[in-house]
């Protein structure tokens, strides 16, 4: 039997086993990595930011609509998909609704 160790919940404040990933008090969830949500939001802030610069540096694509528009999208979609991993990595409790 590993020794049972308690840890404060980071949400609660209440004592709870180290090893749990779901908080009794507050039902606090442990969640490693970016959620969907987040994830989804940086992808399409590095689409807007692209098509930004894009538009900034180099308007001929877009009048006419370029294909080459495409894999701009494309790439600053996993650019900014990549970016949300980096920037959510690691364990974070999150709380079942904020208030
Ligand atoms: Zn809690």
């Amino acid at each position: 039997m590993p020794q049972r160790s308690l840890s404060a919940c980071p949400c609660c404040h209440q004592p709870i086993q180290n090893t749990a990933s779901l908080c009794p008090h507050c039902q606090a969830e442990k969640h490693y990595g970016p959620v969907r949500r987040e994830s989804l939001l940086c992808a399409l802030c590095g689409l807007a930011l692209i098509l930004g610069l894009t538009r900034l540096l180099f308007p001929q694509l877009f009048a006419p609509f370029s294909l080459w528009v495409i894999p701009l999208m494309l790439a600053g979609l996993a650019a900014g998909f990549i970016f949300a991993q980096f920037r959510f990595a690691g364990d974070r409790w999150l709380r079942p609704n904020k208030r």
